[in-house]
């Protein structure tokens, strides 16, 4: 009897998750065939069908990406993979990960993977939902941003972060809204207006007068540093502080710290301290058998306290538990276990820098590419051109 896998979300961590448990990388469409004469699976993914390549979602600022060129029908990725997809929302899960409900139906697994991305601590900061727009919330969101922002002459805008740090790492995303922050200093000086506008970066997770290369980049830009700032409130025109006083914005770009989706607590997973999917160093859900999650809605066991949220993240825990998934259904114990990685390129748009640390402290790609370039722009374009012709063609 073939085993039943049941895959929920078709973000990064499910989509790679897919490519190491498979026993092919890529499937140009003849090999499709291939799958579905040898199969030792069915697998069934749970998910809306559309991918967004979240990286890109900060270049809507300078104009050169946007919703349609980052989106793509990953229909087509399941059906060359003889993968059954149901266009659903599941709802709850149950029967320690056997039983799984969607807004229309209830299917079964013998090996379930839960890759369902995050959840944004929206009610944290009050307005936070009613007042400012985040890169976070997709490309509809920005695309509004970029709308009002296109419309201003002059304003002020603050860019911010918060991070949930609760579970002993970085619940939150800070290097984006830096890059945010730089790409809005860029499209202003090229429609000549940067001197009509103030941009102020503020997170409560900064220090105040901390230093290091990414506040040298910021500074070099003129953009206001409120390190250590946390309003008490968004309002209409601005933002409110403890003591009640108000700060003018005309825009704000905020992104708040990062749990698992709400309807977690009320399913039969564990949740951690910091209200992620509790999994173990195998990408295991705690206390449940043939159940792993990976990615933004879960957590790590024991993490360095630097590591970050990341689609790279997500795709070193989903290769373990790709090997651990395969291994338990073989009567085997999980034993594969991930490296901490943070790793990625700040687009400056004139400039570009590699932020990195892994807990081997290996070098991204052996140390081949420079630190501190414009060059790592086109770096960074050819790993997304590299990812989007893989999802659409292999
Ligand atoms: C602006 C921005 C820039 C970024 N830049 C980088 C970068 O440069 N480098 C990097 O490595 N990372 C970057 N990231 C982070 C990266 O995008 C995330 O870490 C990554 O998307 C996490 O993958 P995931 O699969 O966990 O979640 P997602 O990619 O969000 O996927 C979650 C999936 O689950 C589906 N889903 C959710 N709920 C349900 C449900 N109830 N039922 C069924 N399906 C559901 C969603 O529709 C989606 O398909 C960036 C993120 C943002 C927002």
């Amino acid at each position: 009897m073939k085993k039943n896998i049941l895959i929920i979300g078709n973000g990064f961590a499910s989509l790679f998750l897919i490519g190491y448990f498979l026993a092919l990388p890529i499937f140009p469409f003849f090999t499709a065939f291939f799958r579905r004469i040898y199969s030792r699976y069915n697998i069934t993914l749970i998910g809306n069908g559309q991918f967004v390549y979240f990286p890109a979602i900060p270049e809507f600022i300078i104009g050169k990406k946007s919703k349609k060129g980052i989106t793509i029908d990953i229909r087509p990725f399941l059906k060359r993979r003889n993968i059954r997809f149901i266009d659903d929302r599941v709802i709850d899960i149950q029967d320690d990960g056997r039983t799984v409900l969607t807004t229309k139906g209830r299917y079964t697994n013998d090996a379930l993977f839960i890759g369902i991305g995050p959840a944004f601590m929206l009610d944290d900061i009050p307005g936070t939902r009613e007042y400012t727009y985040s890169p976070c919330s997709g490309p509809d969101t920005m695309e509004a941003f970029v709308e009002k922002l296109n419309a201003l002459s002059e304003g002020i805008i603050y860019v911010g972060f918060k991070l949930n740090k609760r579970d002993g790492f970085v619940a939150g995303r800070g290097g984006q809204m830096y890059e945010c922050a730089t790409l809005l200093d860029f499209a202003l000086k090229r429609r000549g207006v940067r001197d009509k506008f103030e941009i102020h970066l503020f997170s409560p997770n900064l220090e105040p007068g901390a230093t290091g290369a990414i506040t040298d980049r910021l500074q070099e830009r003129g953009i206001i540093l409120d390190y250590g700032y946390e309003p008490a409130a968004f309002i209409e025109g601005g933002l409110r502080d403890a003591d009640g006083t108000t700060r003018k914005a005309d825009l704000v770009l905020f992104t708040p710290g990062i749990i698992a989706p709400e309807w977690i607590g009320s399913s039969c997973l564990p949740v951690s301290i910091g209200g992620h999917i509790d999994v173990d160093k195998y990408g295991q859900v705690k206390g449940l058998e043939y159940v792993f999650s990976a990615g933004d809605c879960s957590n790590h066991e024991a993490p360095p306290p630097w590591v970050p949220h990341q689609a790279h993240m997500a795709q070193l825990r989903s290769e373990s538990a790709a090997k651990n998934m395969k291994s338990a259904l073989k009567g085997n114990v999980p034993s594969d276990t991930y490296r901490f990685e943070l790793s990625c390129i700040l687009n400056m748009e004139n400039d570009g820098m590699w932020l990195h640390a892994a807990s081997d402290d290996k070098p991204p790609f052996w140390g081949i590419f420079p630190k501190h370039s414009k060059k790592l722009i086109t770096v960074k374009n050819m790993f997304e051109r590299i990812y989007l012709f893989y999802l659409r063609y292999l």
